[in-house]
């Protein structure tokens, strides 16, 4: 029987049990995959812990990577053999083998890995629509963007270096800063010792910045306020360091008319056609190795919760996966 990860309870890492699970045939408009490659994103320990609510028990994770071994009736589109990947799905990612939405999932250009497509697929992605179209940048832009050395975080150095956006992004360690920096931040700041508002006052001769991407959370977000500039827009997306709560909108005032929005990837890739779109861009800027994919832990999926730990205690960088072969 194939192996997933399920949880049938909230908590800590050590809810996450390894067992043995059975996959129904595929639904009409499903595919069944056997995957080579999951991703590991801050965004399955809010579900682990049950910051976001889903009944009980349940798998986890959005993002993967691998060979369709069966296709729904209703699906044209894709065939057995087809090499796949996704980063938005029905929670279930964790396992080996899985039924996934045809509409979720993108067809892998050859020269694409599965470890390098299950490393970008949710966390490129995401930098696709925040760079691209929640604010489009130019170039031309400096910008504010928090936890620059993590999974996101090297994406939108690398991207941010390609649009010729100067981005300046927040660390907890000068390793951090290091890698973020090799990857093209074009300042950093460590958050753990500097404030982040004076700082990128004076890294921008006085002017702040047109944008902020936060998705540290709650402490991060009187920074993010403080270092936008008047009308400007912080787009707080995440929560890794707990979520901002008991927001008194009159703060958008008193700051400077700020705006702010608080998006998801899944509103951003609803049909196959637009995460088709996003696909190609991003798979456009690895290609052209103006993105290259930082794979800096792997993880055997049966050690899930040893992943997740690293995770929150912010030790890794770059992305994580879990292999499966
Ligand atoms: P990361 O690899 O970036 O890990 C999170 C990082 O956040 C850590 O490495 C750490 O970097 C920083 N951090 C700051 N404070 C804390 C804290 N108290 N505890 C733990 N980490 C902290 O994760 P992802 O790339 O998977 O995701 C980044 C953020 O983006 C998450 O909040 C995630 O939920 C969000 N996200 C949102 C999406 C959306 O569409 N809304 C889609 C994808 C991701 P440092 O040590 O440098 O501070």
């Amino acid at each position: 029987m194939p192996k997933a990860i399920q949880i049938d309870q909230h908590g800590g890492p050590e809810v996450l049990k390894f067992v043995d699970v059975d996959v129904a045939a595929p639904g009409p408009d499903e595919v069944r995959i056997r995957q080579h490659a999951i991703g590991l994103n801050y965004i399955d320990t809010y579900y682990r812990t049950g910051l976001y609510p889903s009944p009980l028990p349940h798998g986890l994770g959005f993002e993967g990577a691998g060979v369709v071994e069966e296709v729904g009736a209703s699906v044209k589109r894709l065939k057995v053999g087809d090499r796949v990947a996704y980063g938005q799905s029905p929670l279930g990612a964790y396992a080996e083998v899985r039924n996934v939405p045809a509409h979720q999932l993108v067809k892998l250009p050859s020269w694409i890995s599965f470890e390098q497509a299950a490393a970008s697929m949710l966390k490129g992605l995401t930098t696709q629509y925040l760079f691209r179209q929640t604010y489009r940048l130019q170039g031309d832009e400096t910008i504010l963007f928090h936890a620059a050395a993590g999974g996101v975080g090297l994406f939108a150095c690398q991207w941010a270096r390609a649009l010729g956006v100067k981005l300046i992004g927040t660390v907890s360690s000068p390793e951090k800063a290091k890698l973020a920096r090799e990857h093209g931040a074009w300042e950093t700041i460590d958050y753990s010792h500097e404030n982040v508002a004076e700082r990128v006052l004076e890294l921008t001769g006085g002017k702040k910045v047109p944008v902020v991407y936060d998705g540290v959370g709650k402490d991060t977000w009187e920074a993010s306020l403080d270092s936008v500039q008047a009308r400007g827009l912080v787009v707080s997306f995440g929560n890794a360091s707990g979520p901002v709560t008991g927001v008194n909108l009159g703060i958008l005032a008193q700051k400077g008319s700020i705006y702010v929005t608080r998006p998801t990837l899944g509103t951003h890739v609803a049909t196959a056609e637009k995460l088709q779109a996003a696909a190609d861009e991003l798979f456009g800027l690895i290609k052209s190795k103006d993105i290259v994919v930082q794979i800096d832990q792997r993880f055997p999926l049966s050690q899930a919760a040893e992943a997740h730990r690293a995770l929150e205690s912010r030790k890794t960088t770059g992305s994580t996966i879990f292999t499966l072969d």
